[in-house]
């Protein structure tokens, strides 16, 4: 049996793995799933192809006997709110969020609002490839897909929802939007207006060719976006991905923060203001122990969980809730208004925690402790990585360690994590120390525990 999904759904590149054809058969095995007669909310992002392969799906869903909503363009946070909301059986997202610009992808939504989990992924992989299709008579084809309109005014309204409006507008925020050319620009500079903030924007025209930046949001693809905040004297800076479900903060002295310590920041808060919520946070392996570290004093559990949004999501909801959902790269999800990542969410929330605790977003990112950070990787087959993974286990035993995903090691002054690629044949290190020095060191003796298990 082939396997058409990875972490976070079916990626490919336009008009070569991803061509019509291709979508109009996943249209069918996804109708197939979902149902004869179900509802589905089908949205996409700015990316080429996209119209094409909406066409290609919804003409699978409705040859299932699936009745279609489509919202067309809006970010999939949006998408997924209103699926869970408004009672949808599932919804379709045609995007693939921060890959280069010639990517597009499929991702299934549930009747909850979250990605589908993999058992459910399996089942249409199955009805793809066994060829299902039902034949309905002619009668069941009657239907035409029904456009549907204000699915982003819903969205910021409910984003409005979860923060204090009045005393948000009071502080007449300034800040820059890096909106990565695509869907973020049809919701976050309409919130904004609707908290009083003026709205610096850069690359919110939407353009599938991505001009602007590479739709990831890290630090060396913010780099105009941060020089706009310091030149422009702004509070605050955000930069999305292409569909909008991440946020990566840029403070006010124009340093890129990544997701784990914004994260961090923004839990210890919405803890104070959200109290009925279990004291605990998701997040995954790569975030920082610095997540740990600031919220422990705060009577916060930190449950660490395998890389991927999917993941906390379906665990922080099967296992009774949580404060909120986090990652490295800008996810946060804000449990209260839906258990999914959420980048206009998350920026609303941290002007919330700026205008409650009435500070700059530099002094609040000043509270978390700074550690010297290495990303590298090294090339090996999958092979080689679980051997790798087998030797720093034995290496380092003795250590506190969690080994759900990879292996991630804590030493008294720095943290390792070890893990395969899920995309690639390498094995990605990253880690943390007080110093460059440690931070280096630590991971040469990673390299050279590694390099044991590479052949020739
Ligand atoms: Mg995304």
């Amino acid at each position: 049996m082939g396997r058409l999904f990875g972490t976070d759904g079916v990626r490919g590149i336009v008009g070569l793995d991803l061509t019509p054809e291709f979508a109009l058969k996943l249209g069918r095995a996804i109708g197939g799933f979902f149902g004869r007669g179900s509802r589905v909310l089908v949205g996409r992002d700015v990316r080429a192809g996209g119209d094409v392969i909406a066409g290609a799906l919804i003409a699978g869903l409705l040859s299932e006997g699936v009745k279609v909503y489509y919202a067309g363009l809006a970010p999939t946070p949006a998408i997924q709110y209103v699926v869970k909301t408004e009672f949808y059986d599932g919804g379709v997202m045609i995007t693939a969020s921060h890959n280069p610009p010639e990517y597009n992808g499929i991702k299934v939504i549930a009747g909850d609002g979250i990605e589908i989990p993999r058992e459910d992924e399996v089942k249409i992989e199955e009805l793809y490839f066994k060829g299902y299709g039902s034949s309905l008579e002619w009668r069941s084809l009657a239907e035409p897909p029904e456009g549907v309109s204000g699915v982003i005014d819903r969205y910021v309204e409910a984003i409005l929802d979860q923060v204090d409006v009045d005393s948000i507008a009071r502080r007449g925020f300034k800040v820059v939007v890096d909106c990565a050319n695509s869907v973020s620009a049809l919701a976050t500079p309409l919130l904004l207006r609707r908290l009083n903030v003026r709205v610096l924007s850069i690359n919110c025209h939407l353009d599938p060719l991505f001009p602007g930046r590479e739709p990831e949001p890290r630090p060396d693809t913010l780099v105009d976006a941060a020089a706009l905040v310091v030149s422009s004297k702004a509070d605050l800076g955000v930069g999305h991905d292409g569909d909008g479900d991440r946020a990566i903060m840029i403070d006010d002295m124009g340093r890129v923060q990544w997701g784990d310590r914004s994260g961090a920041l923004l839990a210890a808060y919405a803890s104070t203001k959200w109290r009925d919520l279990p004291r605990r946070v998701y997040t995954g392996v790569s975030s920082s122990v610095i997540v740990e570290e600031y919220l422990k004093p705060h009577g916060i559990e930190v449950v660490w969980t395998p890389v991927g949004s999917v993941t906390i999501a379906r665990r922080m909801k099967n296992e009774g809730g949580a404060i909120a959902g986090f990652e490295e790269n800008g996810g946060y999800m804000h449990v209260p208004h839906q258990y999914v990542r959420d980048g206009a969410m998350k920026l609303a929330l941290f002007l919330d925690m700026m205008a409650s605790y009435n500070a700059k977003s530099s002094s609040l990112f000043s509270k978390l402790p700074e550690y010297y950070t290495v990303k590298t990787k090294v090339r090996a087959s999958r092979e080689e990585a679980l051997c790798a993974i087998e030797l720093l286990k034995e290496h380092f035993s003795g250590y506190r360690m969690i080994t759900i995903d990879g292996v991630k090691v804590f030493g008294e002054d720095f943290w390792v994590l070890v893990r395969p690629s899920g995309t690639e044949p390498v094995v990605r290190i990253m880690g943390e120390a007080t110093t460059r020095e440690r931070i280096e060191e630590v991971v040469g003796e990673v390299k050279n525990v590694i390099l044991r298990c590479i052949k020739g």
